[in-house]
C-alpha cells in the first residue's frame, strides 16, 4: 500500500520550481488561463482520492478527451473494427501534421492524432447534433463520476479557429477513412475537447483505466479489459506526441499518458491508480512540462515493472547476508 499523499508531497515539492514552457495561443482562449496553476491527483483502484495544490482550477481537457471518444467507440464498434477503420500508427510528426495525414498508408492512424482522433468521433455520428454532443459527454461524464460541464467560451474560441482540422477531416475524408459528414463531426470534436476538467477530475477517469475498465467509484463496467488494454496500448506511440517515446524510456513503459493543450495530463498505472496532473505551460510537443516532469518521477514511484530502491535497511541484511555465505565457502 503507497502512502499517496506522502507521494504527491514529495513530487510537487520537487517540481514546483519548474516555470519554462509556454501556453497554447493557437487556440486564443487557452492563453487566457493562468500560467500557475499546479495540482496533482491520484484517484486509487479503491476510488479513493488524494491531492494536492490547485485541485479545483478548471482547465479545458482537449485532447485527453480522444481516450473517451476512443472507448466509445471500442464499445460501439469493438476493438477489431475500429483497429481496422483507424489504425494505431504514429507519426512522428505534430499532432496536427497535414503532411502526416497525407503520408499516412490507409487505415494506419493513431486515435490520439488529431486526424486520428476526428475519425474516431466520426464513428459516433448521430444526426441529431444535439444527441451525438450528448452522448460524448455522457460517457465522460461517466468516467469522471459527476456532470461535467462545457466551457463555451473555449469552444467558441476553437470553433473560429479550426482550419487545421477541418482540413484534416477533409482530407482523410476524400480518402474513404473519415465516417460521417465533416462539419457536424469536427464540431463535436470541438467540443469535447472543450470540457473543463480539474486534476481530480482526470485521476477519477484515470482510475476507470487503472481498474481494468470498472469505474472504482460507482462499480459500473465502462469497458471491458479487452478494450481497456487496446485503449492504452495505443497511447504508447502517440499519448505525448513526440514525446511518447522518451516518455515510455524514462517511466519503463508501465505507465499510459495523455496530454492535452490546455495543460492537463492523464496517467494510468494499471491495477494501482490514475493520476491527474494540472498545469498550463507546454512544451514544444503540446504536453504540460510541469507536468510531464512531475508524472515522470510520479510513474517511477508507483510502476510495479520497475526495480525499486531498496531502503538502506534491507540493502544491509541482503549484504552481510551474502558476506556469510562467501565467508562460509
Ligand atoms: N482541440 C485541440 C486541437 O484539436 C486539441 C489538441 C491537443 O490537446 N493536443 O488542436
Amino acid at each position: 500500500m503507497y502512502d499517496y499523499n506522502k507521494i504527491i508531497d514529495s513530487v510537487y515539492k520537487q517540481t514546483k520550481h519548474i516555470k519554462s514552457g509556454k501556453k497554447a495561443h493557437y487556440i486564443p482562449e487557452l492563453a487566457k488561463v493562468s500560467s500557475s496553476i499546479f495540482a496533482i491527483s491520484i484517484c486509487d483502484v479503491n476510488g479513493n482520492l488524494y491531492h494536492k495544490g490547485d485541485y479545483t482550477s478548471k482547465v479545458a481537457i482537449e485532447s485527453i478527451s480522444k481516450l473517451f471518444s476512443l472507448s466509445l467507440a471500442v464499445k460501439k464498434h469493438g476493438v477489431d473494427t475500429v483497429f481496422k477503420k483507424i489504425g494505431m500508427h504514429g507519426s512522428f510528426l505534430p499532432f496536427n501534421s497535414i503532411i502526416a495525414a497525407k503520408l499516412a498508408p490507409s487505415h494506419t492512424i493513431n486515435p490520439f492524432l488529431n486526424q486520428g482522433a476526428m475519425a474516431t468521433t466520426s464513428l459516433l455520428y448521430q444526426k441529431n447534433n444535439k444527441a451525438f454532443k450528448k452522448s460524448i459527454l455522457d460517457n465522460m461524464n461517466d468516467f469522471a463520476s459527476k456532470r461535467l460541464s462545457v466551457g463555451k467560451d473555449i469552444y467558441e474560441s476553437e470553433s473560429e479557429t479550426n482550419s487545421i482540422n477541418m482540413s484534416l477531416a477533409y482530407l482523410l475524408k476524400n480518402n474513404k477513412r473519415f465516417y460521417a459528414p465533416v462539419i457536424p463531426t469536427v464540431d463535436t470534436y470541438t467540443y469535447q475537447c472543450s470540457v473543463k476538467v480539474t486534476s481530480d477530475d482526470l485521476a477519477r477517469m484515470a482510475s476507470v483505466f487503472a481498474n481494468g475498465g470498472v469505474n472504482p467509484k460507482t462499480n459500473k463496467e465502462l469497458l471491458t479489459k479487452k478494450q481497456t488494454e487496446y485503449i492504452l496500448n495505443n497511447l504508447l506511440p502517440e499519448g505525448l506526441y513526440e514525446y511518447s517515446d522518451e516518455w515510455i524510456v524514462k517511466t519503463g513503459g508501465d505507465a499510459y499518458a495523455k496530454s492535452g493543450v490546455g495543460g492537463g495530463i492523464l496517467i494510468v498505472i494499471p491495477g494501482v491508480c490514475g493520476i491527474g496532473i494540472v498545469s498550463p505551460r507546454l512544451d514544444k510537443h503540446g504536453n504540460s512540462k510541469r507536468g510531464v516532469s512531475a508524472g515522470i518521477k510520479l510513474a517511477r514511484k508507483l510502476s510495479k515493472k520497475l526495480f525499486k530502491k531498496k531502503s538502506n535497511k534491507t540493502r544491509k541484511r541482503y549484504n552481510s547476508k551474502k558476506n556469510k555465505t562467501r565467508r562460509k565457502k
